[in-house]
Parts: structure tokens; C-alpha cells; sequence
């Protein structure tokens, strides 16, 4: 039988296959480029591609493609094939090293935010040589970073490098007033948990608010939904188990460390966590994994939803955001460490993260800001909108005592003295039990829970990555100038801890009381819709951050400003056409036939006898009438305020009009339109119930 380590990664073009296919010389100049970004020669791209070709036609592929990851949301590639012609009518297999390093996809069908207009409208791909080649569909994937031909950014990949160079180059510098003198680079590490429901096909094939949209737009909520909370870590069902395990199979054979895997609270959704690695990597491979469950669901009858609010009133999605930062030499330097030398270090480092979500809440708040993930946060089930760090109550007292000068500890030690002390452990199980905070320390990394489901981890880890290069900018250049590094050491983490202690919560994130403490007492932002966030993107202070550490120019920002603005008003345009579709030619006419039944039974009953009592008919009637009222009215106000809503230019003003407007009158549609599903005969309802989407599945 095979086992899993013989497929495991078999379609990656990885190190081991690299090492054993490309002539020693050859490897020796590509492991720079991929280990010190050095540029590659054109000759060993040469011998690199045709070695890929190789080893790809081997394994079935005909293609390639550049696979870079636009600013859609997803990921896009172009195929070639490799035939050229040869003689005699016949081909050869060809690839070269050009072909490799540079593509040129047209880059006018992606979004820009503008950057189109004043640049070319073609774009290329890059090579990204740190994340490994690899084959899907019969193609030889290269991934790649997209930029406009003036060089800017189209794509998330690009500024997600330039935050992780930002980053490295920040850390080294702190490194080194440790007397860290083996360490040559540090990287970020990502585990991305992603959530997701599975529903029968044949039910979404039914729900063009599914189809179109990626969640329900109406529906009333069944008589179980996941108040027993049976689903939760329950046995997983045979069909969900059949696609789980073929999913597995096609990750490993991608070399996606798929780990853990469980039912999630509602029912019909579950929970994929992989193994951390790099962040670029980790941010491939999430991105991979989405299209694989949704690939793989197909073939299972089953559609794979990833929208963070597929049903109202049951638990969304999101994705866990776990992020931590490590040495080459194997440190993770987010875990407290055993001497108090090492824990000097961490408690710099977690003084540093604490200062950048405290100075950029409001750019991670944006970093997940979508339509969609609007109806997650803040809503009783997900983190709040509010930004806060959970540190854990044992990590908690000893910061609190090294501002205050209190003894830490049950055993009455000394005062922490930074440099003299030995931390304790924090094991992950005490700092691992508040799942209401955004923002968590879990023991040796640090849990961001605000994604959802369907974002790309790019973004977060963009902002994650510079905000915590800026901290460590800041601290590098105090420390590097002070006389006693011990003594300035002590004095900057406590000053940051004292600055910064306002973003640590360590309660309930859900309490409406920490709601209006963190605004009122603390001076935290609650930005609680997109449209509220994104303005706060082009504030200096992040324009600032952002051009410093040569990670978005001024234009890219703009140009991700604009996209983000369009992209809530698209999505709400869409979701509020497809409501009046939807109700005007499905639900309508629905009820009508069930008014008709009801008067024609009604009529019958009386011409047999004039004393019998129509009153279920009658009543159920004239409530239907005027629900099909409400209804048809509030299509037409819904109508006429999106027209009114295209005259306004000003995208940021068109957004909050969506918000304020166009999400209310979505409500009072729907609230019409689910109160006239509960009473209507089922066999009359055009589209299969809550009930039968969430518990289809056996
Ligand atoms: P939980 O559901 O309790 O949050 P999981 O085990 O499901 O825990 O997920 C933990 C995630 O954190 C995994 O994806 C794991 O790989 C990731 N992780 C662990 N250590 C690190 C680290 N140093 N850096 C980044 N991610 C990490
Ligand atoms: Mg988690």
C-alpha cells in the first residue's frame, strides 16, 4: 500500500527533487537566490526550467503557467503549453528560462484601483523562488508576484515579500544587540486554521443567493440550528469523512501539511488546520487549499462554501490567523525561553507585537475588512470589531509587576529584573482559553482571529509583518545608542508596556461592557463596518509606515484603497440585485400559488356547506397578501435607491450609502420574506429551507 510519506509532495518541484535533477553547480546558484535573493543568471534559469519540464512531463503535465494571486481575492494563472513545433509535422516539449522567470499576462482584466489608467495596462509575473513550483490539472504551476510594467504591485504577494525583507531586516538589528551573531536571517511563520461549510450540491444548485453571492440571502431559521452543540468535535459523518480523506491526498501530494481537521460548532461546518511554515509559503498553500476543497467537494456532490456568513443566525467562518517570527537557526523567538538572556529577548519581541497592534488597530482591522466578514465581527460569535491583545493572566502579572515593581509570582521572588530573572513556562493550555479575544497569545505565537474565512492571509500578515518592523526599528535605534543595554533594555519595555498596556484585555471580548470600555476608558477604535475602516488606511501615520519600510508606495495604496472601496460596493450590488431577482420572480409568484390553493379551498369548502369556518384559509391569506405587499414594495425601494445610488462618484460616499441604506432595506426584505417562508406550504417554496442545506448532508 502507499503510504502517505511516498506521495507526500510528489507534484512539488521541491529542494529534494531539485537537488537530485539540476547539475551541482546549478543548485548552488538557485539555493542563493532562494536562500539570499540573489538575482539568477539566465543560464541557470535555462537549466532550472528545462529540468522542471522534465520532471513535470514526467508526471503527466502539458502546460505551465505563471499562478500569482491578483487582487481578487484568488489566485489566477494563464496556461502554455510546452509543444513547440518540430520537423516532420512533429513537436518537442519545450520551456525556458525566460518563460520561467517572466510572464506576461494582460493585466487590464485584474483589478488595479487606478494604477491602469496611468500605467500600461500589460503587467508581468515574477518569479517567486522561494515558493516551490508545482503541478495541478496537467500544468506546471510557477508562483509568481504580479506587477504593473512601472513596477507597481498588482498582487498580494509582492508587499507580502517586502513586509517579510521588512521584517527580517528590523529583527537582525535587535538580534544583534543580543549578541546574536549565527543568526543571518529571521522569518514570520503562519498556521492558518481555515473554516468552511459543506452542503449537497444538488440544495445549492437550487439557491442562486449561493450561486451569485456565496451565502443566503433569505431563509428562516429551523426549528434546530446548533443550540445543542453536537456538532462540535462530533463524529464526522461518512460522506464529509470521504471528502476529508481525499482532500488529505491531494494537499500531501501538493506538500500542504494538512494536520488536524474536526467538525466546527454549527452544523455542516468544519475546520482544516496545517502545519505553520514561512509566511509566503503558508499563504500559497492556504490559498491552494481553498480551491482544492472546493475542487474536491464537486466530485463529492458537495459545494464548499468559504463565505464567512453563508446563514444567518448560525455560526460563520473564519480563518486563525497564527503568526509567529523565527531564526534560521531554529528559534522561535516568541517563546519564552529557559535563560534569563533568551527571555530578555522575548519580552522585547512581545513588547514589540504589543506596541503594533496597540499603533496599527485600525490597519489590522482593515486587513480583514470585507462585506462579508462584516456580519462576523462583533456579532456574538466572532471577535469584536474592537482590536485588543489577550496575553494570558500568568504573562499578565508579570508585566503588570515589572511596571509596578510588584514581587511576580506565588513564590514571592524577587523583583523581574530583565537580564537577572528566569521567566517561567507559560504552558499553552493556561494562555490558550480565551477564544473571544481578536488577538491572542497562545503560548508561543500569537492568534489572530479576525479573518475570515475566505480572505487571503496576505494582507493581515502585510500589516502584521511592517507594524511589528516599525516597533522594532523604534527599539533597535534606542538600544543601539545607550551606554548600559541592560538598563536601557529595562526602561524601554517597561515605558512600552505602560504606553501600550490600554490594547491588552484579558476578559470577555464579547461583553457589550468591554465594548464600551475600550471606546470610552481606553480610546480604542471600534471600526465596525468596511466602510468605516478603510478611510483609515491613507492616514499618515500608515502611509508613513508603509512607504518607510518600502512595502506599499503612496500609489499602491491608493490603487488597494480603491480596490477594497469597489469591492464592498460591487458585492452589495450584487447581493441586492440578486434579493429583488429573487424575490420578484421566485418568491412572488410562490406565494401567489399558495394564496390561490388556500382561496380555491376556501371557495370549495363553502359552496358544500355555508356554515363551515374558512378561518385558517382567510387569515393565512390575508397575512400572505400583505407580506407579498411588503415584499413587492420593498424591491422597489430597493430599486430605486441602488439607482440613486450610481449618481453619487464619490466611492467612499457610495459606500457608507450601501451601509446605511442599502444593508438596512436588505433587512426589512428579507424580514418579509422569511415570515412568509414559515407559513407557505413548503412544496410551494422555490428554494430548499435552512433545515435542508445544514442537515442534508449524511
Ligand atoms: P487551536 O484550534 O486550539 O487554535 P490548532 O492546533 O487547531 O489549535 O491550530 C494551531 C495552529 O497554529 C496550527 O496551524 C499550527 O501549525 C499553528 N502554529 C503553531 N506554532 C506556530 C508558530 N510558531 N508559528 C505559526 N503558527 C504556528
Ligand atoms: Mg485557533
Amino acid at each position: 500500500m502507499r503510504t502517505v510519506p511516498d506521495y507526500f509532495g510528489s507534484l512539488v518541484f521541491d529542494e529534494s527533487v531539485m537537488r537530485s535533477r539540476l547539475p551541482k553547480e546549478t543548485w548552488r546558484s538557485l539555493r542563493k537566490t532562494i536562500r539570499d535573493g540573489e538575482t539568477l543568471d539566465i543560464e541557470v534559469a535555462n537549466v532550472v526550467a528545462n529540468a522542471m519540464k522534465d520532471w513535470a512531463v514526467e508526471k503527466g503535465a502539458t502546460h505551465f503557467t505563471h499562478w500569482f494571486q491578483p487582487m481578487t481575492g484568488i489566485t489566477a494563472e494563464k496556461h502554455d503549453s510546452f509543444i513547440s513545433p518540430a520537423e516532420y509535422g512533429k513537436v518537442i516539449m519545450e520551456f525556458s528560462g525566460k518563460e520561467l522567470v517572466k510572464g506576461e499576462p494582460d493585466a487590464s482584466s485584474f483589478p488595479s484601483g487606478g494604477l491602469r489608467s496611468t500605467f500600461e495596462a500589460r503587467g508581468y509575473t515574477a518569479w517567486d523562488p522561494t515558493s516551490c513550483a508545482f503541478i495541478k490539472n496537467k500544468a506546471l504551476c510557477i508562483p509568481t508576484a504580479f506587477c504593473s510594467y512601472g513596477g507597481e504591485a498588482l498582487d498580494q504577494k509582492t508587499p507580502l515579500l517586502r513586509s517579510m525583507a521588512a521584517i527580517n531586516r528590523q529583527a537582525l538589528r535587535v538580534l544583534k544587540l543580543f549578541g546574536n551573531s549565527d543568526v543571518t536571517s529571521v522569518k514570520t511563520t503562519v498556521g492558518p486554521e481555515q473554516e468552511y461549510f459543506l452542503i449537497d450540491t444538488e440544495l445549492y444548485d437550487k439557491r442562486k443567493d449561493l450561486i451569485y453571492t456565496g451565502r443566503t440571502l433569505f431563509g428562516c431559521k429551523p426549528p434546530k440550528g446548533q443550540e445543542l452543540e453536537d456538532h462540535y468535535f462530533g463524529s464526522i459523518k461518512p460522506r464529509v469523512a470521504a471528502f476529508m480523506e481525499e482532500l488529505n491526498e491531494e494537499l500531501w501530494k501538493l506538500g500542504i501539511f494538512a494536520k488536524t481537521e474536526h467538525n466546527e460548532v454549527a452544523p455542516a461546518q468544519h475546520e482544516l488546520a496545517p502545519i505553520f511554515t514561512t509566511t509566503n509559503i503558508a499563504t500559497d498553500h492556504n490559498q491552494l487549499t481553498m480551491e482544492m476543497m472546493q475542487k474536491v467537494a464537486k466530485k463529492h456532490g458537495l459545494v464548499c462554501l468559504l463565505h464567512e456568513k453563508p446563514f444567518a443566525g448560525v455560526n460563520g467562518s473564519g480563518k486563525h490567523n497564527n503568526w509567529s517570527i523565527s531564526t534560521n537557526t531554529g528559534v522561535n523567538l516568541l517563546e519564552p525561553g529557559d535563560t534569563p538572556h533568551e527571555n530578555a529577548q522575548f519580552l522585547l519581541f512581545l513588547c514589540a507585537v504589543i506596541k503594533s497592534v496597540d499603533d496599527y488597530q485600525d490597519l489590522l482591522r482593515i486587513s480583514v475588512a470585507s462585506s462579508g466578514n462584516d456580519h462576523r465581527l462583533g456579532a456574538n460569535e466572532a471577535p469584536p470589531a474592537v482590536v485588543s491583545i489577550f496575553v494570558g493572566s500568568d504573562l499578565n502579572e508579570l508585566l503588570e509587576s515589572m511596571i509596578n515593581g510588584r514581587t511576580y509570582g506565588a513564590k514571592a521572588r524577587e523583583h523581574i529584573k530583565i537580564g537577572v530573572d528566569v521567566l517561567p513556562r507559560f504552558p499553552q493550555d493556561t494562555t490558550d482559553r480565551n477564544r473571544t479575544s481578536p488577538f491572542a497569545f497562545t503560548g508561543n505565537k500569537f492568534e489572530f482571529r479576525m479573518p475570515g474565512s475566505s480572505c487571503s492571509v496576505a494582507l493581515p500578515n502585510i500589516v502584521l509583518n511592517t507594524a511589528v518592523a516599525e516597533s522594532l526599528k523604534q527599539f533597535a535605534d534606542t538600544l543601539e545608542k545607550a551606554d548600559d543595554f541592560t538598563c536601557a533594555l529595562n526602561e524601554l519595555i517597561k515605558n512600552t508596556i505602560r504606553e501600550h498596556k490600554r490594547i491588552i484585555f484579558n476578559g470577555n471580548g464579547y461583553d457589550e461592557a468591554w465594548i464600551s470600555e475600550a471606546a470610552k476608558e481606553r480610546g480604542l477604535l471600534n471600526l465596525k463596518t468596511t466602510p468605516d475602516c478603510l478611510p483609515y488606511f491613507l492616514h499618515e501615520k500608515n502611509v508613513r509606515l508603509f512607504t518607510q519600510h518600502k512595502v506599499l508606495s503612496e500609489v499602491e495604496m491608493h490603487s488597494r484603497y480603491e480596490i477594497m472601496v469597489e469591492n464592498y460596493c460591487k458585492m452589495l450590488n450584487i447581493e441586492a440585485l440578486t434579493m429583488i431577482e429573487m424575490a420578484r420572480r421566485d418568491i412572488l409568484p410562490a406565494i401567489l400559488i399558495y394564496m390561490k390553493e388556500l382561496g380555491d379551498t376556501a371557495f370549495s369548502k363553502k359552496s358544500l356547506t355555508a356554515a363551515v369556518d374558512c378561518d385558517f384559509e382567510e387569515k393565512t391569506i390575508a397575512k400572505l397578501s400583505s407580506l407579498a405587499s411588503t415584499i413587492f414594495y420593498s424591491t422597489e425601494t430597493l430599486k430605486n435607491s441602488l439607482c440613486a445610488l450610481k449618481e453619487i462618484t464619490d466611492m467612499q460616499k457610495q459606500a457608507m450609502e450601501y451601509k446605511d441604506k442599502i444593508i438596512v432595506e436588505m433587512q426589512e426584505l428579507r424580514t418579509a420574506v422569511d415570515e412568509a417562508e414559515c407559513i407557505t406550504a413548503q412544496r410551494y417554496w422555490p428554494y430548499p429551507s435552512y433545515g435542508e442545506l445544514l442537515f442534508g448532508v449524511r
